[in-house]
């Protein structure tokens, strides 16, 4: 999965939300996040995210937010 970090908190610029063909983007309280479960690992949105807060999880810094991607997919 791919996961939402830092560079993100009040960029919105949803170039991301656009590509991702399964919409598995949601607007999280500051900044957007990928529901981990739903996201199928394409790797289309990484390029398209200009602050590159775009991760795939096998990256060490993606891995502390993947919780916060998760619980703010469920609850905003
Ligand atoms: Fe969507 Fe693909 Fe990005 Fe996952 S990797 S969030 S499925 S565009």
């Amino acid at each position: 999965t791919y996961i939402v970090t830092e560079s993100c908190i009040r960029c919105k610029y949803m170039d991301c939300v656009e590509v991702c063909p399964v919409d598995c983007f949601y607007e999280g309280e500051n900044m957007l996040v990928i529901h981990p479960d739903e996201c199928i690992d394409c790797g289309v949105c990484e390029p398209e995210c200009p602050p590159e807060a775009i991760l795939p999880d096998s990256d060490t810094e993606a891995e502390k937010w993947l919780e916060l991607n998760r619980e703010y997919s469920e609850t905003w």
